[in-house]
């Protein structure tokens, strides 16, 4: 087994869950109406293994909203899909340095990533585009269900009527992208901009995320079930843009002090994937001046200092 001394493992864990636990600082996020109405005390962590091993700590029952989480998950079903080629012809692989909803593009005139905004919109109008808005919905989220192993994901409709009524900024980023051109041709802005919105309210809980993550682990092969849900090379893809740009503009220092692909959502969750051995999912609603998850980030960088999991420990 890839964790060969478990019970040891998820003592040390549980400490560290219990020492980031501390950490009240920051903020929920108040621009979508009904994420500020959260209880801002919520605090869980999920782990599931390559070999389907899993564990959990504190309000791991507890559904929250994807949020941009949901990003990695459609880029990789897009590539799996469509292939790199076709997929970066709208979208480029370079981290913006822009906070995540700016209206902004690359030298190219396309989005800088698929882990911001922009490019997350642009990959979800690839999805199916010649298929009806509920066909494309239903296979978001199976796709997301295969992720999980068919463990709990569900759907969150007052907080995709939430956004959506609030999402001005979002309108003007497609907006402006159908200016120059970024979608296929014939793309229908405010159903790509529904079904956006739509992945985002996907809700899950942390037990189920951690497999969400465990697929990414494990190369695309879901753990519990051993079926594959994208190939090796989306996978592979998803990983590297999650650890350049799945931070916000806290990736460059999550990289280097942690080492981990891993992304987070305004709702205060995160997902770290430690390639080949496991995932990692993470939940608490109090949010620091970058948008991650103030304990999910304290919990990941303790969980570094504790295990050599960094990419470059022990080279
Ligand atoms: N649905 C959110 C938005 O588009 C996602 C933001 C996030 O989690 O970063 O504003």
């Amino acid at each position: 087994l890839i964790v060969p001394d478990w019970p040891s493992f998820k003592k040390t864990v549980g400490e560290l869950f219990e020492k980031a636990r501390p950490y009240k600082d920051g903020n929920l996020a108040t621009y979508i109406p009904q994420l500020a109405r959260t209880d801002p005390e919520l605090w869980s962590v999920s782990i599931c293994t390559v070999d389907g091993q899993r564990a959990s700590w504190g309000d791991h029952n507890v559904p929250f909203c994807l949020q941009s989480v949901a990003k990695p998950f459609n880029y990789a079903a897009a590539l799996n899909l469509l292939g790199v080629d076709y997929v970066h012809k709208y979208v480029g692989q370079e981290p913006s340095g822009r906070f995540f909803n700016e209206i902004c593009l690359d030298a190219d005139k396309k989005p800088h990533n698929p882990m911001v905004n922009a490019g997350a919109i642009v990959v979800t109008s690839l999805l199916n585009p010649k298929e009806g808005l509920s066909d494309r919905f239903d296979f978001i989220l199976k796709t997301m269900r295969k992720f999980a192993g068919e463990q709990f994901v569900s759907f969150k409709n007052s907080v995709f009527l939430s956004e959506r009524e609030t999402a001005d900024r979002n309108y003007a980023i497609s907006y402006y992208m159908r200016e120059h051109n970024c979608f296929p041709p014939n793309t229908n802005l405010v159903e790509t901009l529904d079904l956006y919105f739509q992945s985002c309210s996907i809700s899950v809980n942390t037990d189920s995320l951690a497999v969400m993550a465990a697929t990414l682990a494990n190369g695309g092969v879901c753990p519990l079930n051993n079926e594959r849900v994208v190939s090796n090379r989306a996978v592979r893809d998803t990983l590297s843009l999650m650890l350049s740009c799945g931070m916000y503009d806290y990736s460059g220092q999550f990289a280097f002090k942690v080492g981990l692909p891993a992304k987070s959502g305004v709702s205060g969750d995160m997902m770290i994937v430690v390639p080949n051995c496991m995932g990692i999912a993470i939940y608490s609603p109090r949010l620091d001046q970058f948008g991650n998850t103030v304990r999910g980030v304290k919990f990941a960088e303790h969980l570094v200092e504790s295990y050599n999991l960094h990419h470059y420990d022990s080279l």
